[in-house]
C-alpha cells in the first residue's frame, strides 16, 4: 500500500532505539525525511547512519532529551512538521508506595507535558498546511492495570485525556491525532520490566518470559516493525478520518472489548 507521505517531513522523539526506531524506520521506508532523537550521541549517530543506509531517506539525528524545551525547540526546527510521533521512556516499575513527588514530577513531564509541549510546537503549522499526523506512544496500561507501573499508566492516561479535546479541534483540517498503545514489545524497555520482575519475586527471566507469552493470545511478544508499520499506518494519507482514537496492540493479552 502506498501511505500517501512520500516527501513529508516527520520528527520521531526517543528513536534511537525500540518503538521509536522502528516508527522511524517505517517513516523512512514510505518516503518521509525524518529526525530521530536520543539521549546518547553515539548510539543515535549509529541509528541515524543505518537509517540512511537502509531506507535512502534523509535523516537528521538531534541529540538530547527531549523533556528538555531547547531540544524541542531544535527537534522541530529542521523543517515543518508533517509528523510527529510523541515518545519518550517510561518510569522504571516501582511499588506506588515508594514513588516520591519527584518522580510523580518526572513522569508527569516526560510521559504527558512533554508531549503536550511538543503538540503545541507543531500543530498550527500543520493545522495552516491542511496536514498533519501525530501519533503518539502510550502504553496498554492506558486502558488496563499493570501493577507497578502506575506512574506510566497515570501520566499516559492523563495525556490522552489533554489530547482528546485537542483532537476534535484540529480533525477538520486534516490533522489526526491518536495514541498507539504498546503491550509487550521486544525492546530494551521490555527487558528491563521482566528483569525488574525477576529480582522481585525471584524467578528466573525465562520462567517470567514463559508466562507473559502464555498469557498472550498470539503466544508471543510484539516485534517493533509491527509497531512501526502501524504508526506509519497512522501518519499516513489514509488516516485522516481516524481522529482522538487508542489503538490497543497487546497480541490480545488485555480482554478489554473497547
Ligand atoms: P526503550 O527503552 O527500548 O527505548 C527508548 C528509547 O528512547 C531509547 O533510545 C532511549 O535512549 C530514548 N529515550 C528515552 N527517554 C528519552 C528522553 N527523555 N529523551 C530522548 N530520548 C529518550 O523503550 P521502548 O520499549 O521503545 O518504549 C518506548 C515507549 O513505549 C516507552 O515510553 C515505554 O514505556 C512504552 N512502552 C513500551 C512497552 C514495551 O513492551 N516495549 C510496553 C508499554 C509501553
Amino acid at each position: 500500500m502506498d501511505l500517501g507521505i512520500a516527501g513529508r517531513h516527520a520528527v520521531v522523539c526517543a528513536s534511537s532505539r525500540g518503538l521509536g526506531r522502528a516508527c522511524a524506520t517505517a517513516l523512512a521506508k514510505a518516503g518521509c525525511s525524518v529526525v530521530v532523537n536520543g539521549r546518547d550521541e553515539a548510539t543515535l549517530e549509529k541509528t541515524a547512519a543505518e537509517l540512511r543506509a537502509s531506507t535512502g531517506a534523509t535523516i537528521t539525528a538531534i541529540a538530547g532529551d527531549v523533556t528538555d524545551p531547547a531540544v524541542r525547540e531544535a527537534l522541530v526546527a529542521v523543517a515543518p512538521v508533517d509528523i510527529l510521533v510523541n515518545n519518550a521512556g517510561g518510569p522504571p516499575p516501582r511499588d506506588f508506595r515508594d514513588v516520591s513527588h519527584a518522580d510523580l514530577i518526572k513522569g508527569v513531564e516526560a510521559n504527558m507535558a512533554t508531549p503536550i509541549a511538543l503538540v503545541q510546537l507543531v500543530i498550527d503549522g500543520m493545522v495552516e498546511r491542511g496536514f498533519g499526523r501525530i501519533v503518539n506512544i502510550t502504553s496498554a496500561s492506558v486502558v488496563t492495570g499493570i501493577e507497578k507501573l502506575d506512574l506510566s499508566s497515570g501520566a499516559r492516561a492523563g495525556l490522552t485525556g489533554f489530547l482528546s479535546g485537542v483532537a476534535r479541534q484540529v480533525a477538520g483540517s486534516n490533522v489526526a491525532i491518536n495514541n498507539l498503545l504498546p503491550g509487550s514489545f521486544d525492546t530494551d524497555r521490555q527487558d528491563a520490566i521482566i528483569a525488574a520482575a525477576a529480582e522481585r519475586t525471584g524467578r528466573s527471566v525465562a520462567e517470567i518470559e514463559a508466562a507473559r507469552d502464555a498469557a498472550t493470545p498470539t503466544g508471543r511478544i510484539g516485534r517493533p516493525d509491527e509497531f512501526g508499520a502501524a504508526c506509519a499506518f497512522l501518519a499516513s494519507a489514509h488516516a485522516g478520518f481516524i481522529i482522538g482514537q487508542n489503538i490497543l496492540m497487546d497480541g490480545g493479552q488485555s480482554r478489554t472489548n473497547f
